[in-house]
C-alpha cells in the first residue's frame, strides 16, 4: 500500500511537471529568490489634480529587475506569483518598500502627497493586515493618512463581507481605499454602497477613446457624476492625450494619471525631477 501511495505521489509530481513548460518553472524559482533577494522595487506614477495641474500623489508600481531578462512589468510575473501562492509575500514586500521610501523621504523634508499601494483582496483576509500596516508605518515614522490601499473591484467583490474588517480596520486608522481598474468588474454598486470606499479609479479602457465614442464618454460622465453625488473622488486612469484630458476636465473630473502626465518613475526621479518642476512647493526642506 505504502509502496503504491509513493508511486502515486511521483507521479503527481512529474504530471505536474510537464503540465508546466521548463520556463514557468524557471521563474518561480527566480521570482522566490527575487523576493528574498530584493529584486523587486517599486516605481511611482505621479497623479495630478485636473484642475491645477500639481501633482497629489503617486500609485506604487512593482517591477522586477531581473537579472537576465532585464527590468519586468507586473503583467510578465504577477499572475504567476498568484498561482504559486506568492501573492501575500509580493504584498508584504510593497508595503515595506514603500513604507520605508515615504520616510526616507520625509527625512529628506520631501512631501510626496498620498501614496497608494495595489494590495491582493485575499490578502485583506489575513485578521492582522491592518494592525500589520501600522506597525511597519508606525517603525519608518509615518502617518498611515499618508497611504492609500487600491484593490481590484473584480477581486474584491467576492470577497466584500469577508474583508470587511479589515476595510474597517483601515478606515478607522485613516488608510483610504480605492477601487482600481473600476467598472471592469461587477456588482459595483453594492460595493459602493456596503464599503467605506475613498476613490474610484475609472479603469483606462473608458479613458481610451475620449471624446470620440461616445458611449465611453456618457459612461464616464455618468461615472464621474456618481461619484460627485457619492462623495467619492474619482480618477481617471491612462490619461495619454491633451483631447483625453480636456474632456475629462469638462465633464467635471478632478484627478488623473496617465504618460500625459508622467509614466511611472524611480523613487530618486519623482522626488527629484518630476516634482522639483511640477511642483516646487513640495519640498518643505532646503533640498540641494
Ligand atoms: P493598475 O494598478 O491599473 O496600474 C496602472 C497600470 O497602467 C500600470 O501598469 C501603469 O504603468 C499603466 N499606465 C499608467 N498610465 C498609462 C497610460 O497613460 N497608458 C497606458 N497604456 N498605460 C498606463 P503596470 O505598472 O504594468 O501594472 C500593471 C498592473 O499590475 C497594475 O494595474 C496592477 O494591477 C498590477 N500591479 C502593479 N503593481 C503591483 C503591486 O505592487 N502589487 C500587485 N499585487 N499588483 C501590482
Ligand atoms: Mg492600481
Ligand atoms: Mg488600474
Ligand atoms: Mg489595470
Amino acid at each position: 500500500h505504502a509502496k503504491a501511495k509513493g508511486r502515486g505521489q511521483i507521479c503527481f509530481y512529474s504530471e505536474h511537471m510537464e503540465q508546466r513548460s521548463s520556463d514557468s518553472l524557471q521563474m518561480e524559482i527566480d521570482l522566490r529568490r527575487a523576493i528574498s533577494d530584493s529584486e523587486l522595487l517599486m516605481f511611482y506614477q505621479p497623479q495630478v489634480d485636473l484642475r491645477t495641474g500639481s501633482c497629489i500623489g503617486a500609485e506604487a508600481l512593482l517591477r522586477w529587475q531581473h537579472p537576465k531578462k532585464g527590468l519586468l512589468l507586473p503583467g510578465g510575473f504577477v499572475p504567476l506569483a498568484v498561482d504559486v501562492g506568492l501573492t501575500t509575500a509580493i504584498d508584504n514586500f510593497v508595503i515595506q518598500e514603500v513604507c520605508a521610501q515615504i520616510g526616507q523621504w520625509k527625512d529628506d523634508g520631501f512631501a510626496p502627497g498620498k501614496i497608494s499601494i495595489n494590495i491582493s483582496a485575499t490578502t485583506l483576509l489575513i485578521p492582522d493586515f491592518a494592525s500589520d500596516l501600522k506597525a511597519t508605518a508606525d517603525a519608518h515614522g509615518l502617518d498611515l493618512s499618508q497611504l492609500e490601499i487600491e484593490v481590484l473591484e473584480s477581486t474584491l467583490f467576492p470577497r466584500m463581507r469577508s474583508s470587511m474588517n479589515t476595510i474597517e480596520e483601515l478606515r478607522s486608522l485613516e488608510v483610504t481605499l480605492a477601487i482600481d481598474d473600476f467598472g471592469t468588474g461587477y456588482s459595483s454598486l453594492a460595493m459602493l454602497k456596503d464599503l467605506p470606499i475613498d476613490r474610484i479609479k475609472l479603469d483606462r479602457r473608458f479613458i481610451k477613446s475620449l471624446p470620440h465614442d461616445s458611449k465611453d464618454d456618457r459612461i464616464v460622465a455618468a461615472i464621474i457624476a456618481m461619484g460627485r453625488s457619492l462623495g467619492i473622488n474619482v480618477i481617471a486612469e491612462g490619461v495619454e492625450t491633451r483631447e483625453q484630458r480636456d474632456r475629462l476636465i469638462s465633464l467635471g473630473c478632478t484627478e488623473a494619471q496617465g504618460f500625459l502626465f508622467s509614466r511611472p518613475i524611480k523613487a530618486h526621479d519623482f522626488s527629484n525631477g518630476w516634482l522639483k518642476c511640477n511642483r516646487p512647493h513640495a519640498f518643505i526642506g532646503t533640498s540641494t
